[in-house]
């Protein structure tokens, strides 16, 4: 909608700056919209915290593309349109008997948008979401379509998918599927978090998605656990999807077993969140932690996430620790994941088993500001690299720094879009022109 500069991101601390919003409904659209603009970037769900979307130009809504899910059942591939969001395709794949490997905490998000920013799950074997990706379309500056495969490109392929949408407009991506698989949620509560630094692996390692959730004041934390349960049709599967004993016991590691629904954040309506108590359900319904048919909030909160190598997990929980008192105040609760190395270049779990330390925070960034500083402050020298899509202070130099790859993203951007057509601001300051 040319004009309509009223638009924000999903919790509302970004006005888009965009002087045109665009909501193309075929690609040949796109192309034209493309090929026209001096500046423009790709809009998904508007899920990020900061201005990764924003443009002073032209800025495209995905999500009016046409809708493509095309299943290949022999080779357990999934063709689809790029601004669909993960639960409106996890509804269809499970239909074909088929999975993603993971999830995000939330489904409503967009799959390129997720993959651009390097959205992850959890999982000590689980990689981000965009491992997942095999190939991507996308309409490049000059308004052509360009397609790289991880076969037929395993080159560019790895600097492609986790893109900061500085490439292109992905209209189309290819996922790797395996069989649908059935999960258990179990949740216990009172976790010291001492007792998680000491035998961090053993918590990390005793479902195929485990997330500790804790305000840090207070020094317990919650665990959920997502148990494999296996797809019914082999018991190697089976095997292999789960990578710890399992846990229905009422006492474990000093925690114990919750007996009702719980949310993240204590005082929140549990009902938004998918169904626990060990009862089994399929993958889509029980990887994230809320619901698709629900909205988990109103937007009222702003996120920071760092990941760390995972070795350093006992060392970054003892700092968190010691700065509990001041971030307890403006924290309505953090989430610790771990996420599986990849080869993806700009991906924050990039050569290294990580562990990803997340802070859902109330929306004051007066307040907030100074407490991430003093988080990255403590984190950084642990190798701490910040989510893409959500609020860090850290100066972009320093982010890029942590990229092995950067310089060979760098020449990918000059390689699809030698004008910077697509760069804006944020990725500006992480990459200056000459
Ligand atoms: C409630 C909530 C829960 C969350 N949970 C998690 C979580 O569990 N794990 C996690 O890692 N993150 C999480 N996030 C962060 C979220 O996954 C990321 O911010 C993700 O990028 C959101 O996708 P989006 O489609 O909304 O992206 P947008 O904000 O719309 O866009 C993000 C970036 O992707 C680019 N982009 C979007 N679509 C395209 C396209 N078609 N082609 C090229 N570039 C494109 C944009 O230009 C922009 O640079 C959460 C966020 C919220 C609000």
């Amino acid at each position: 909608m040319p004009g309509d500069n009223s638009l924000t991101n999903w919790a509302g601390n970004i006005a888009f700056a965009a002087a045109r919003v665009h909501r193309p409904d075929s690609i040949g659209e796109l192309r034209k919209i493309v090929s026209a603009s001096r500046k423009v970037r790709a809009l998904g769900t508007g899920h990020c915290f900061n201005h990764i979307a924003d443009t002073p130009e032209d800025l495209v809504a995905v999500g009016g593309l046409p809708d493509v899910i095309e299943i290949d059942t022999a080779a357990g591939t999934a063709s689809v349109s790029a601004g669909l969001r993960y639960a409106e395709v996890a509804e269809q794949l499970h239909r074909a008997g088929f999975a993603l490997p993971n999830l995000a905490s939330l489904p409503h998000i967009s799959i390129a948008g997720a993959c651009a920013t390097g959205t992850h799950g959890s999982g000590d074997r689980n990689g981000g979401l965009a491992t997942a990706v095999s190939a991507l379309r996308f309409v490049t500056a000059d308004g052509d379509l360009a397609q790289l495969s991880r076969r037929d490109d395993p080159e560019r392929f790895p600097g492609a998918v986790v893109n900061l949408g500085a490439l292109g407009i992905v209209t189309n991506v290819t996922l790797d599927l395996v069989p649908a698989f059935d999960v258990a949620q179990y949740v216990y509560l009172g976790l010291g978090l001492e007792r998680l630094a000491a035998e961090f692996a053993t918590v990390s390692g005793a479902a195929y998605s485990v997330s500790v959730f804790t305000k840090w004041a207070g020094g317990e934390g919650a665990v959920w656990l997502k148990q494999h349960l296996g797809s019914g049709t082999t018991a190697a599967h089976r095997a292999e999807g789960n990578a710890g004993s399992g846990p229905a016991e009422s006492q474990w590691l000093g925690a114990r077993l919750a007996t009702t629904q719980q949310h993240p954040i204590p005082q929140m309506p549990a009902g938004f969140c998918t169904q626990q108590g060990g009862i089994p359900g399929p993958w889509h319904e029980r990887l994230p932690h809320f619901r698709p048919e629900f909205t988990p909030s109103a937007g009222e909160e702003l996120q920071t996430e760092f990941l760390l190598p995972r070795e350093q997990a006992a060392a970054a929980i003892g700092a968190l620790l010691a700065l509990g008192d001041r971030i307890a105040p403006v924290l309505q609760v953090s989430e610790i994941r771990t996420v599986a190395a990849d080869d993806l270049w700009l991906s924050p779990a990039y050569g290294r088993d990580s562990v990803a330390f997340h802070f859902t925070w109330v929306k004051d960034a007066e307040a907030v500001t100074p407490v991430i500083g003093a988080i990255e402050e403590a984190l950084l020298p642990l190798g701490a690299r910040p989510h893409w899509g959500k609020v860090f202070t850290m100066q972009p130099a320093r982010v890029v720094q942590r990229y092995e790859r950067a310089e060979d993203f760098r020449r990918l951007m000059d390689e699809f879009d030698p004008v910077g057509k697509f760069r804006n601001a944020y990725v500006e300051d992480l990459f200056p022109t000459a």
